[in-house]
């Protein structure tokens, strides 16, 4: 169980970005957390050592990446993870069999599976409710309710759910309110301010920031939780490697510039495409003409990169996310480099067909994930993709 450093809480976002959680090696002084890849540590004696004995159980370089998410989100304790999934996987180990989780009905597609297709099976039970309205979070809170699970911005939608309101719900119930602040990042909000118990995170994506590891997070402030959720990690045993938890520190120290240049080039992204005639619809809580913009702008501090347009016809969607040259076609998201996906295929393809049309995820939905690039060359680049989708595709003679 990792608890935060007295001082990690101090300073300004930035400056903790680069330093909560971290101290300069023992040894030799090294400035950066050095990656202890070693699986275990030598006993002075029986029962004597420095505080680490397994490598599952402690490791210096997990403990100040689970440090210093914690700091940025303002919790108290920080757990890391071999994935966002395994993070997810911890927190519904907090259930037992028979407890009931109220969730957004559009979370990340691999949430939804690892709900309905494991946890499902060993006696949770879920119900999945758009969560735009909180009206509806409370018409399915039932006895056996433990748990409100909300993602927002949702992905690939972009749909918000009102955190504060959400939170006065849970806590007037008892009920654990536990927030996806993947897209959002700690840079943009922070779910705990606003009374959540949970925090986690794919660390693939903003946090890491450069697409090349994975990894996941839970932060609290909560004595209790932090309690139950060291012993699951410990028993479980879903602990990410010490180069991947240094791939993520790293990351996470040019966080805040990252994201202003995410926000930056998304706004202007979104902004362009707006004015576009063959856009039938567009998801990006940055623009005014976003349904909860208002909301947006009170919850979040920017908006970041993650825009989803409907081309209206699945076969010029398929065209566009296929020619684009730098935007490269891939899941996943959130890295320095601009990524495009068909969620209806790719990520969400997990999701019941009916379930995606219901909530507006359709065949001819693109993704972007706006990198850091200049943002003249992404709509260059996306233009020339809007002028090659309206060709029919070309056949070798
Ligand atoms: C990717 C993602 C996850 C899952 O994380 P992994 O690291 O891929 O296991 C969860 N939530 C959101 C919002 C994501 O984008």
């Amino acid at each position: 169980m990792t608890r935060i450093l007295p001082h990690d809480h101090e300073h300004r976002f930035g400056t903790r970005s680069v330093h909560a959680g971290q101290q300069p090696d023992p040894l030799a002084g090294a400035v950066m957390t050095p990656i202890y890849q070693t699986s275990t540590y030598v006993q002075e004696g029986l029962g004597r050592h420095k505080g680490y004995e397994y490598a599952r159980t402690q490791n210096p370089t997990r403990e100040a990446l689970e440090r210093n998410v914690a700091a940025l989100e303002g919790g108290t304790y920080g757990f890391a993870f071999g994935s966002g999934l395994a993070a997810l996987d911890a927190l519904l180990k907090l259930l037992r069999s028979g407890d009931h989780v109220v969730c957004g009905e559009n979370v990340y597609g691999g949430s939804h599976r690892l709900m309905e297709r494991v946890y499902a099976q060993l006696g949770l039970t879920f119900t999945f409710v758009d969560m735009r309205d909180v009206a509806n979070v409370e018409r399915a809170i039932i006895p056996a309710t433990r748990v409100v699970y909300c993602e927002t911005p949702t992905n690939p939608m972009m749909n918000l759910v009102d955190l504060a309101a959400v939170t006065d719900l849970t806590q007037a119930r008892g009920l654990l309110a536990v927030v996806d602040n993947t897209f959002a990042t700690p840079f943009f909000q922070r779910p705990l301010e606003l009374g959540a118990d949970l925090v986690l995170h794919s660390t693939t994506k903003y946090l890491n920031g450069h697409s090349d590891m994975v990894g996941g997070l839970l932060v609290t402030r909560r004595d209790d939780l932090a309690e139950r959720i060291g012993f699951i990690q410990n028993a479980a045993g879903g602990v990410p490697g010490p180069m991947d938890c240094w791939l993520a520190l790293r990351g996470i120290k040019t966080l805040p510039l990252r994201m202003r240049q995410h926000d930056a080039n998304g706004r202007r992204v979104a902004d362009w495409l707006a004015r576009r005639k063959d856009v039938s619809k567009l998801y990006y809580p940055g623009l005014p003409s976003h349904p909860q913009h208002e909301l947006a702008c009170r919850q979040m501090s920017g908006f970041g990169g993650m825009i989803s347009l409907d081309l209206g016809d699945a076969q010029r969607a398929r065209r566009f996310v296929e020619s684009t040259r730098i935007f490269a076609l891939a899941e996943s998201l959130g890295g320095v480099e601009s990524l495009i996906g068909h969620p209806a295929s790719m990520t969400h393809a997990s999701v019941p067909p009916a379930m995606r049309q219901a909530m507006g995820l359709t065949d001819s939905l693109v993704r972007l994930s706006c990198g850091i690039e200049d943002a003249d060359d992404l709509i260059e680049d996306l233009d020339r993709a809007f002028a090659a989708s309206m060709q029919p595709t070309a056949v070798a003679v």
